[in-house]
């Protein structure tokens, strides 16, 4: 699979890939670690994670010497570009969501000293705007890469670190903010926006 155009989607899909670690980077710098009060992260929840981190080495293999030829799917161009599209969004909200949750953000399901409930940015419209950037960004890699393997690790490590965490995210808020995290649910969407309030 080395024709030229193969080269160019393999170059993209480093670019989508090198922005998204860039936003993680610069505000995993930024925030640093603050104190905090309480985790609620289980053996499978740090597994879940650990998943989607690995779930990108085959996205980097391809990228450099793309050994996953076989696992090829032939879709138009057109299709591949969009990915693209998807890509770039999905880091664009990803760096929407950490500048939104600010010192809020933490990797695993911990609440923060002075945590605060965020409901601005992208956090007015859905609960967990960074997993549907993890998702977007899934499509993303899928579509731009056309090779289910490569895409498909990746999509099935973020929904299932999605299924185990979104529950016990929502149980853990729902027991620090209370009331004010049940309104919040009531307005919006899990990772997508709702049609009606
Ligand atoms: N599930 C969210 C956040 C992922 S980061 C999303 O997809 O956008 C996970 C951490 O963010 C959790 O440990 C929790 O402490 C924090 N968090 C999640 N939602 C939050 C909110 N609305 N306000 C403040 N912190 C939040």
């Amino acid at each position: 699979m080395n024709n030229p155009s193969e080269v160019v989607f393999r170059v993209a899909v480093g670019v989508v890939v090198v922005t998204w670690f860039a936003v993680r980077g610069y505000f995993q710098k930024k925030v640093g670690s603050s104190e905090k009060i309480s985790s609620h992260h289980g053996r499978r929840e740090k597994r879940s994670y650990m998943l989607v981190s690995v779930s990108f080495l085959p996205i980097l293999l391809y990228v450099f010497t793309s050994p996953f030829s076989f696992a090829h799917i032939a879709i138009p161009s057109w299709l591949r570009w969009a990915g693209l599209i998807s890509g770039l969004s999905a880091s664009g909200l990803f760096a929407w969501t950490h500048f939104a949750l600010g010192k809020n953000w933490s990797g695993l399901l911990e609440i923060a000293k002075d945590h605060e409930l965020v409901t601005g940015g992208p956090y007015r419209f859905v609960r967990h705007p960074m997993y549907s950037a993890f998702f977007l960004m899934g499509i993303g890699v899928l579509l731009l890469s056309s090779n289910w393997l490569v895409g498909g690790l990746n999509l099935t490590a973020v929904t299932a670190m999605y299924l185990v965490r979104v529950a016990d995210e929502e149980a853990m808020m729902l027991g620090h903010f209370g009331q004010s995290y049940q309104t919040y649910m009531d307005h919006t969407g899990r990772v997508f926006p709702r049609l009606r309030t």
